[in-house]
């Protein structure tokens, strides 16, 4: 198939915040859908969509906007995964690909597969990318240019359907990657679900300090603490649903980190400097290896900053 082909007839988005309307946006630019129906649970958000023109039709029913669609994209938090999938499931064109964006993988295999007739097929897919906002004026095409996008089929997947799936976000500029969901969920839970939950507790032992004290927090905050709270605006909504769907994987890195956490606390406590700066440069080593592949870049709107 030729990258000028569009590759759906009717694509449906069910959810249109940061990431759906980033897709609607790239899918639009690239030319890779003849048709984009978009569908979200406010009407307030759907004018929102339909204002920022990023589809050819909106509505309020996912079940009316997935009717005829060769492929839908769930870009909804992971909580509301079954009830997307139990609303959409009667409406599903003959063969539809159902896919999703979410920030962990098992619980489509948990609550998104189950719910869908057998004709369907489903292949669930994670853009590795993003930025601490929500809503559909959020997004741009660009946010998955260079980024990766992990695919995570299951020995039951149709092939055509990764295939297409696949196509879809390399055409939208990403690298792809196949895992299997379990693992996604652990390489995440590391480099994406401990920094978070790192970020909340910070700021939030600082919200509780005292009142003087938290003003020269924000003052100084250039010194370290800005950084953990560009992260923890990240949305509420989208990271409790992802602590809950991935609490294992999460409470088992949880646990090697509170070792980890506990080895620097003695050695702080007896003053040990020559383990404190041994581990320090193990850690910048890692640094270097996250600019060698390229994973530095800020997840920005060429246009701001
Ligand atoms: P967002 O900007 O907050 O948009 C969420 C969309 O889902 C909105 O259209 C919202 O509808 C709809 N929605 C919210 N709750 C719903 C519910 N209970 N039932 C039905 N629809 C609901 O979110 P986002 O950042 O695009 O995230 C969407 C998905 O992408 C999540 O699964 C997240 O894990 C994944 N993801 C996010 C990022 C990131 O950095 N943000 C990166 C990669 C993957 P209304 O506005 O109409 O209520």
């Amino acid at each position: 198939m030729s990258a000028a082909e569009p590759l759906f007839r009717r694509l449906a988005l069910v959810g249109i915040g940061l990431i759906g309307s980033s897709l609607a946006r790239g899918v639009r630019e690239q030319g890779l859908a003849g048709e984009i129906a978009i569908s979200t649970r406010s009407a307030d958000t759907l004018e929102k969509a339909r204002n920022l023109d990023l589809g050819d039709s909106y509505s309020l029913d996912a079940a009316e906007a997935v009717r005829d669609a060769d492929i839908v994209v769930i870009a909804t938090p992971l909580g509301a995964y079954k009830a997307v999938a139990e609303a959409i499931a009667p409406a599903l064109a003959e063969g539809a690909i159902v896919t999703d964006v979410g920030s962990v993988k098992s619980c489509f295999l948990t609550d998104v597969v189950p719910a869908l007739p057998g004709h369907a097929r489903p292949v669930a897919g994670h853009p590795v990318a993003g930025t601490e906002h929500s809503g559909p004026e959020a997004g741009f095409a660009e946010l998955f240019h260079g980024r990766w996008a992990i695919v995570t089929p299951t020995p039951e997947s149709d092939q055509d359907a990764v295939d297409q799936v696949t196509e879809m976000w390399r055409r939208l500029g990403s690298d792809v990657e196949f895992m299997e969901a379990r693992h996604h969920d652990q390489v995440l839970a590391i480099t994406s679900h401990l920094p978070h939950l790192i970020s909340y507790t910070i700021v939030g032992t600082a919200t509780d300090m005292e009142d003087d004290l938290k003003s020269e927090v924000i003052r100084f905050s250039a010194s370290g603490f800005r950084d953990f709270t560009r992260i923890a605006a990240s949305d509420p909504v989208m990271w409790r649903d992802i602590f809950v769907a991935n609490r294992e994987a999460i409470l088992d890195i949880l646990g090697r980190f509170d070792e980890d956490l506990t080895a620097l606390k003695r050695a702080i406590r007896r003053g040990d400097g020559q383990l404190l700066e041994d581990h320090f440069t193990r850690a910048r080593a890692i640094r270097r290896g996250v600019i060698d592949a390229k994973q530095d870049q800020p997840d920005l709107p060429p246009e701001t900053e």
